[in-house]
């Protein structure tokens, strides 16, 4: 599950064709890219939580890290290392940052493509 054909001109990189992830790793649908290395992308989320609301994503469809295999893993800890250097290219290093994962029906998750959420700006309160 979670592992779909490669798309067209997305050499050997899965995707889903209709999934929305995909279809920005793609270039299909634009938007505002801030970072990319080829196995990861960073883009300005469409409709921010918090002054600074950036999606890093893996260029692969990794749907559910529950049923991942290790390359998509991978991808997905890929997302992880890259946060960082995008955090310090955001300038929210030193006033901090939330990184978030949403899984599954009660978290809220909107897109089932993995992807790291980096909220910054403001004081973003207690979790839970
Ligand atoms: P999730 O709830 O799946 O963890 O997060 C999905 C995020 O993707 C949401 O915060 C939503 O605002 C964002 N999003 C959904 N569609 C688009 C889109 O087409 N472009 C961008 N830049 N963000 C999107
Ligand atoms: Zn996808």
């Amino acid at each position: 599950m979670g592992v779909y054909p490669s798309g067209p001109g997305r050499k050997g990189i899965m995707a889903d064709p209709n999934c929305i992830f995909c279809k920005i790793a793609g270039g299909d649908i634009p938007a505002d890219k801030l970072f990319d290395d080829g196995t990861v992308f960073a883009i300005r989320d469409i409709n921010p939580k918090a002054p600074t609301h950036v999606l890093v994503i893996p260029h692969e469809h990794v749907e559910a890290l529950s049923e991942a295999d290790s390359d998509l893993v991978a991808a997905a800890a890929r997302c992880l290392e890259a946060a960082p250097g995008i955090a310090r290219g955001l300038a929210v290093t030193d006033s901090g940052y939330r990184l978030v994962a949403n899984q599954g029906p009660d978290s809220g998750q909107e897109v089932p493509h993995f992807h790291l959420h980096i909220l910054a700006g403001r004081h973003l309160g207690p979790m839970g």
